[in-house]
């Protein structure tokens, strides 16, 4: 049986590490969240962005725009909290309407408070090897692959899954890591085979219980990205995690495994911004 990766302990623990350091400070992190229009997931993340900055000790703040708000109007308040220097992170939740070109948007917000990491300039950083701001959700994954005694160093990663959120920078961060790093995604063919060649697998597919136990080396760690909502309502990840389970060395729940990281990642990507903008 694999030994379960407790995202949520882990996440607590680097919740408080980055309260404590924040107390420590002359002034308060400020981190302001806009968000554009009424998108029901999107206000509950964004509530949930809001409260973790709150209790760690942040200056938090969110913008909520109306749905109609043009992109002239949103670069102007970009602009606004590009200029103000209490304000260290900014976060543009996405998806944005579709008469707003979210590229445009990402490109204006500075990138030394780019706390999700989007911003080209971040981007390249990561593709250089010399990651600076970096997207939460694999960064994360790498925390809980630390949290967890596991080192890519040599290893054989497989990331399934090329999206710019997730995917393409995890394999960035797993190659600045020194892992062997394979990218699968929809057009891979065997993608059964590839998976199992790997010592650590990462699903960020967005299909629930496409890996099976079948596909899995005895003894590999298995990260699970994904979320997807099963018919019956509860929340299930890419990974059968019953047929996992019984093969895997190491393996993320479900909720609870990598989903409690993203925040506290952006936290900690709140308090580097402010550390490196103000000394
Ligand atoms: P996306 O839709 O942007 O990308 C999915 C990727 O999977 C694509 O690159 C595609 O090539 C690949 N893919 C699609 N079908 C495939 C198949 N059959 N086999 C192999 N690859 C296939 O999604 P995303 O934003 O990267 O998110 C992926 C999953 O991770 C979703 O379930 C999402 O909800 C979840 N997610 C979780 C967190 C978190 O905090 N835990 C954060 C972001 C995303």
């Amino acid at each position: 049986m694999a030994r379960l990766i407790d995202g949520k302990a882990i996440a607590a623990t680097l919740r408080a590490e980055v309260a404590a350091r924040a107390a420590h400070l002359s002034y308060r992190p400020g981190l302001v969240v806009v968000l554009v229009g009424e998108d029901a997931a999107s206000s509950v993340y964004v509530r949930n962005k809001d409260r973790a900055a709150t209790a760690v000790g942040f200056d938090s703040r969110t913008i909520k725009l109306a749905a109609a708000t043009s992109e002239p109007e949103l670069l102007a308040v970009i602009e606004g909290l590009n200029n103000d220097q209490e304000v260290d992170g900014i976060l543009v939740q996405l998806p944005l309407p579709p008469h707003i070109a979210t590229e445009a948007i990402i490109r204006a917000i500075d990138p030394a408070k780019d706390v999700d990491g989007f911003h080209p300039e971040n981007v390249a950083a990561l593709a250089l090897g010399k990651p600076r701001l970096v997207p939460c959700t694999p960064r994360g994954v790498m925390l809980l692959l630390g949290a967890a005694g596991i080192d890519p160093r040599g290893a054989r990663a497989t990331v399934l899954g090329r999206s710019n959120i997730v995917g393409r920078p995890l394999a960035a961060l797993l190659l600045a890591a020194d892992a062997t790093v394979t990218i699968a995604h929809s057009r891979t063919r065997d993608l059964a085979a590839e998976c199992r060649r790997a010592d650590i697998l990462i699903a960020a597919v967005g299909r629930p219980g496409l890996v099976q136990g079948s596909w899995i080396a005895p003894g590999a760690t298995i990260i699970d990205v994904g979320i997807n909502r099963a018919p019956d309502g509860t929340l299930v990840g890419d990974v059968d995690f019953a047929s996992a389970i019984t093969v895997a060395g190491a393996i993320t729940p479900v909720p609870g495994g990598v989903g409690p990281m993203t925040i506290a990642c952006l936290l900690d990507n709140t308090l580097l911004a402010a550390a490196a903008r103000r000394g």
